[in-house]
């Protein structure tokens, strides 16, 4: 770690924090963060030629793994055609013909460049929509950073008692966004039966997978699936971490149910900057320049990271779904294995694995000390986290039997 802790120390004085996402800063965990030279598959590699198995994949994207063969020829050879025309183009027709194709409640998409512009883009548009002001979110999900969706609900249930997650947040956004209890549908129905002429969205994460990894009961979703209906507000189904990855149609089309406008981010762009937006064209149509919802982005639909997700995406079959179902258990049986009996891992005996498809999360005690002892610790046996106790962790097709076969290696050596 020691080029690491040299070159943080230098990123400290020019960077805020001395990272660009906070999440990166490894706060909280007594050290300072590696800094990543290169990676290819399931693997990176530090400034310090250390290499880690990684569970973090870039928080997501990289469902095929680092420098995936197919998806890195494919960029090249984009890219010598020039990386930014900010004009029409081939490249995301594909993607969009790709994903409409397969997707049977997506008519039209629009294409951004981050996960958060794509929510904030939702949210708009449910509100040029319905010609209301008010959203409903849930505790315990995340929806990128933008204002409306950086309240958190304070220590009460009910919607009086917010707080804004960040400085700078005005008192007239906060008014507009209820924060309601995960999996409390009896909630949802009493706050729309008082809001329901306000509320122009209720938005979810269909499997929250940023505060842990918190599944939520079918019928939960299928009731607010109801609910928007009945009220006449729109659903969104934020499926940033999701979508592409719970199969191809993400959660939605696991449940089956039908949301009325859909997030994308992280794997619909390969590991390139991306969101996008989408649903049917009833709703979709009122983005500008068809509709008055404005939205638009210089970098928007760039054509590097449209290469990037449409070779992503049609590497994504059944059997490879089903493979990576199976990789991501084998790695769960082995962290269970080893926490439950090695006695090196004994302090952490108690910490529980969540799974579900390609996701898991590594349950502990929060963000104490003890925590950040079992995170250095899996450092020091080249196991890279993401570096938070409530983030999950991402396993990709590179993380093979070969990859299994070293990560049990790595827990058990001892030194
Ligand atoms: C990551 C994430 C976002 C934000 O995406 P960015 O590309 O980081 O802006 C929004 N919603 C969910 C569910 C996410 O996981």
């Amino acid at each position: 770690m020691e080029i690491s802790k040299e070159l943080f120390a230098k990123s400290c004085k020019l960077i805020p924090g001395g990272v660009h996402s906070p999440v990166r800063s490894f706060k909280g965990l007594h050290q300072t963060p590696l800094f990543v030279h290169h990676a290819k598959g399931a693997y990176i590699y530090d400034e310090d030629k250390k290499s880690y198995i990684d569970f973090c994949m870039s928080f997501g994207p990289l469902i095929l793994g680092h420098a995936h063969k197919k998806v890195s020829e494919d960029i090249t050879h984009a890219i010598s055609k020039g990386w930014s025309y900010g004009a029409c183009e081939k490249y995301s027709l594909e993607l969009a013909s790709f994903i409409v194709d397969n997707i049977s409640f997506i008519e039209q998409i629009r294409f951004m460049n981050s996960g958060t512009e794509a929510v904030m883009t939702a949210i708009r548009l449910s509100r040029g929509i319905t010609g209301k002001d008010k959203i409903i979110k849930f505790d315990g999900c995340y929806h990128g950073h933008s204002d409306s969706l950086l309240i958190a609900s304070g220590s009460g249930l009910v919607t009086d008692d917010r707080t804004a997650s960040s400085a700078g947040i005005p008192d007239g956004v906060k008014n507009d966004t209820l924060v309601l209890e995960l999996g409390n549908l009896e909630l949802v129905k009493q706050v729309l039966e008082k809001y329901h002429k306000e509320v122009a969205a209720i938005i979810i994460e269909p499997i929250p997978a940023n505060f842990g990894l918190l599944p939520q009961k079918a019928d939960f979703l299928k009731g607010l699936r109801q609910l928007a209906t009945e009220y006449n507000t729109l659903l969104i189904f934020d499926e940033v971490i999701s979508g592409f990855r719970m199969g191809f149609g993400g959660m939605a089309q696991q449940l089956s149910i039908t949301p009325d406008l859909v997030t994308y981010g992280k794997i619909i762009g390969g590991g390139m900057p991306v969101g996008a937006v989408a649903g049917l064209q009833k709703f979709m149509k009122h983005l500008a320049p068809q509709g008055d919802v404005y939205q638009a982005g210089t970098l928007s639909a760039n054509p590097l990271a449209m290469v990037a997700g449409l070779s992503t995406l049609q590497e994504l079959t059944a059997d490879h779904y089903q493979t990576l179902e199976q990789n991501t258990q084998n790695i769960v049986g082995l962290f269970k294995d080893w926490l439950q009996n090695s006695p090196e891992a004994k302090s952490w005996s108690n910490y529980e694995v969540i799974n579900k498809g390609s996701l898991f999360w590594i349950k502990s005690d929060g963000q104490g000390t003890k925590f950040a002892d079992f995170y250095q610790l899996l450092l020091q046996k080249g196991i890279y986290l993401a570096p938070h106790a409530f983030e999950v962790g991402f396993c990709s097709l590179a993380h093979n039997e070969a990859v299994q076969e070293e990560l049990k290696e790595r827990l058990w050596k001892t030194n």
